[in-house]
């Protein structure tokens, strides 16, 4: 059985999606939340087992012997140590074949802090002493292009990167090697560095959105001081302003342009370039 947490997530979705193109459905199980929201995967023959990181008592049962398991990482930050542990801990109780991570690029290395709670998970995952395999996702496009039309509507991407590029790819792109190493074989305790084909700036963004747009759009970089205080204008609590900005000085490091091939070697593709994910956001 190959099964999947936070499968009603956007990243989720789009796995289970490809799992379902592959294998029967009654190889596919997910761990969720909420049955509800994956009462149409039940009602194609997916077993929906009902967990919460929050709360190690669900996770008991949820996994076999053999399984193959996606953890998806949560979304609830500083929490997410303790989520996983939750389950790395079901997982080994259930001796499971092989147990997915979804990352961050760079793993160990990485110098922001959003990958503490991964590199965190990555080691608890080794320790468990299971078949791992590491699927260290880059940026997604659409952290960008979700705002694509208000982008548009101001003219002004915003940011404190300066000239730094980042290697993005969709989420479908993210989530077909996912699905890759689910159903392929010879992925055991790998380490995959996943990221677009192709590191772009944000002058070029801003390029691209003016481009499909007609409207005037521009790159305006600012100090990390400023790019807070307008992140915190905007309404934004302060625990993401600061990480948006920490991210931001990644990038301009050069920490999330990184260009392995991995993904597309890994989905048989070459993957989503930027102007096609603008395009289909405007
Ligand atoms: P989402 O926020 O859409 O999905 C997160 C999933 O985790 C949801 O399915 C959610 O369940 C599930 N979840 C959260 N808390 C719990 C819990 N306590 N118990 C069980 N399930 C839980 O994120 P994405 O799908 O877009 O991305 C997946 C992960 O990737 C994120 O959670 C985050 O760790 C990371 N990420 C990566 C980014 C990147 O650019 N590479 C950007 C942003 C996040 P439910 O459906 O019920 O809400």
């Amino acid at each position: 059985m190959i099964v999947v947490t936070g499968a009603t997530g956007q990243l989720g979705r789009f796995v289970v999606e490809g799992l379902l193109a592959e294998v029967p459905a009654s190889e596919v199980a997910v761990a969720v939340r909420s049955a509800e929201k994956a009462a149409a995967w039940a009602a194609q023959g997916v077993d929906v087992r009902v967990v919460d990181y929050n709360r190690p008592e669900t996770l008991e049962g949820v996994f076999a012997a053999g399984d193959r398991v996606l953890l998806i990482s949560g979304n609830e930050m500083g929490s997410r140590v303790t989520q996983h542990r939750a389950v790395i801990d079901a997982a080994k109780a259930a001796g499971v074949a092989l147990l997915g991570y979804t990352g961050v690029l760079g793993g160990d290395e990485a110098s922001f802090r959003l990958a503490d709670e991964h590199k965190a998970t990555e080691a608890a995952i080794r320790e468990s002493g299971l078949p791992f395999v590491f699927l260290r996702n880059g940026w997604y496009t659409e952290n960008y292009t979700a705002d694509a039309a208000g982008t548009v509507e101001r003219g002004v991407v915003l940011g404190s990167s300066g000239d730094g590029r980042v290697a993005t790819a969709t989420r479908r792109d993210y989530a077909a090697a996912a699905v890759a190493v689910l159903t392929g074989e010879g992925h055991e305790n790998r380490a995959y560095e996943l990221s677009g084909d192709v590191a772009w700036s944000f002058s070029e963004y801003a390029a691209e959105l003016a481009a499909h747009s007609g409207k005037p759009v521009v790159y305006r970089n600012v100090s990390a001081e400023e790019h807070r205080e307008v992140l915190l204008g905007a309404g934004l609590p302060e625990v993401f302003a600061d990480i948006f900005v920490d991210v931001d000085a990644a990038i301009g490091r050069g920490d999330l342009a990184r260009t392995t091939g991995d993904l597309a070697r890994l989905i048989g593709r070459p993957t989503t370039p930027l102007v096609e994910t603008v395009k289909a956001a405007l």
